[in-house]
């Protein structure tokens, strides 16, 4: 029998707020332990909470873009359990009442559009940390995180395949950047999910019992424990075995998914309204207003970046993929470059220069209008192409300008044809076996001419009036 899987996912990201959810303290990542917390953040009795108005805007403005509905009246609840990273002894998040409802996202599958239904998207805050000491004796507890406001998106159990669960995180990362909301950061574990897995024999309807996975914080490992997940569902199914409903962790050291709780141990969390925060009321014009904010997203980007600058597809999606690219791009045509040169050098060179270095977009020194003057520059004959890639690299790592590299190093192409000239009869007068060769029929060797004059010339030659010179030699000489 044949099985196919089905995936549903609980994305948690990070919002970039500056205070915490319900009180004033900061979010800032790796203080000392303790020293962002006030009485409401480590739950004190009698404390009152006050909602994030950017918080909830946030998730708004991620609603907008992910197509959700936004509900014009949602509330907060309590989630009721013990941990020690958690001393109010309930979380505050939303229950029966999200912010958004609704809304999907697309992805590319062999070139064909899918849309990943989503559930609903809620507001939350996170808990604290427990930190152990290596040897066992002591545990801490570290609440500058607790009180920091998460947005939980849930998908519908749309997705097929772990591929198709990849896809979908890194477009909603893709999103959720564009629009500013979170800093995405897998491995500071701002941008996470946890997946819910199950199988069934296809053609069948209805679906089969899931397991839950988390401490996934990489695509790869996203990937890899769904792959694992589902082979080992398939294997107890086969073997004539039932799947229990339970929490697992993915081992990343062992390459597995492990039992952490079965059904029977899961919580209940006896949510209830919280009875200390007004519900939220959402006016209409609140919504117009964000929606007035939004940048245009990636997709619509792409398609534009097709029809408008005639790219093709592929450099349309390698530039759109980040917004701060996708606007280097367009300032650089704004002043004055020619669409197809500027994704060349951006695609070719660009990028590669900040992947070496480990850098984003946003780190870049380089200006657009700086890529202009090089592209200028060879268009005029003033450098040739190749020598461009030296001076680019230059104005990459010092800021410089191009004419400024190209005058000071004397990097300036030679087009003066009695000075290549000389060039070439020395070339041919010094090789004489090679032209020999040549005239006998090897015509491959124009190629070793024309390196060994660029070599001669530092390859400031003029490579048009180079090969122009050396065939009319040829030709004479026959
Ligand atoms: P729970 O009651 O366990 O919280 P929900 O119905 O709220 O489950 O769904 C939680 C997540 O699990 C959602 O992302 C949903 O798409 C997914 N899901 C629900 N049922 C299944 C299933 N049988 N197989 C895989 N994913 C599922
Ligand atoms: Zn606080
Ligand atoms: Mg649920």
């Amino acid at each position: 029998m044949q099985y196919e899987a089905v995936i549903g996912l609980e994305i948690h990201a990070q919002l970039l707020t500056d205070s915490k959810m319900f009180c004033g303290c900061s979010v800032k990542f790796g203080s000392e332990p303790n020293t962002q917390t006030c009485p409401v953040c480590i739950g004190m009795p009698g404390v009152l909470p006050v909602t994030n108005k950017n918080a909830i805007e946030y998730v708004i403005k991620t609603g907008l873009a992910l197509n959700c509905t936004v509900s014009p009246y949602s509330r907060f609840a309590r989630k009721n359990y013990f941990y020690p990273d958690l001393p109010k002894g309930y979380q505050i998040s939303q229950y029966e009442l999200p912010l958004c409802e609704g809304g999907y996202v697309e992805i590319t599958e062999d070139s064909s559009i899918k849309k990943i239904k989503l559930t609903r998207i809620h507001l939350e805050e996170d808990a604290g940390k427990n930190i152990h000491d290596g040897a066992g004796n002591y545990s801490f507890v570290d609440l500058n995180r607790a009180g920091t406001p998460l947005m939980e998106i849930v998908t519908e159990p749309d997705i097929r395949n772990p591929q198709e669960a990849v896809e979908f995180m890194k477009k909603l990362r893709t999103i959720l950047k564009y629009i500013n909301v979170c800093d995405v950061n897998m491995e500071q574990g701002s941008f996470r999910c946890d997946a819910n897995v199950s199988v069934r024999p296809v053609g069948q309807k209805e679906f089969g019992v899931k397991a839950e996975i988390k401490n996934m914080n990489s695509f790869k490992f996203i990937e890899k424990a769904l792959e694992y997940e589902i082979k080992r569902q398939v294997k107890v199914l086969k073997e004539g075995g039932r799947i229990i409903q339970e929490t697992r962790l993915w081992n990343t050291d062992r390459g597995i998914t492990e039992s952490m709780r079965s059904k029977e141990e899961a919580h209940d969390y006896r949510y209830f309204p919280e009875p200390d925060l007004v519900p939220v009321e959402v006016e209409p014009s609140w919504i117009e207003r964000i929606k007035t904010q939004l940048v245009e997203l990636p997709d619509s980007r792409l398609e534009r970046f097709i029809s408008q600058y005639g790219l093709p597809g592929h450099d349309a999606g390698l530039l759109t993929s980040e917004r701060a690219t996708a606007e280097w791009f367009e300032e650089a045509v704004k002043s004055g470059g020619d669409p197809k040169g500027v994704s060349n050098w951006m695609m070719g060179e660009l990028l590669r220069l900040l992947n070496e270095d480990n850098k984003q977009m946003e780190e870049c020194a380089l200006k657009p209008g700086q890529l202009v003057g090089l592209l200028n520059l060879i268009e005029s004959g003033v450098i040739s192409g190749k020598i461009a890639k030296t001076v680019f690299e230059e104005m990459y790592k010092t800021g410089r300008d191009a004419d400024v590299i190209v005058k000071k190093q004397g990097l300036i192409q030679v087009s003066d044809e009695s000075a290549i000239e000389k060039v070439v009869d020395e070339v041919l007068k010094n090789n004489q076996k090679e032209l020999e060769r040549f005239k006998a029929g090897d015509e491959k060797l124009l190629g070793f001419f024309v390196g060994q004059i660029m070599k001669i010339t530092k390859g400031k030659a003029n490579p048009k009036i180079v090969n122009e010179l050396l065939k009319k030699k040829l030709m004479e000489d026959n």
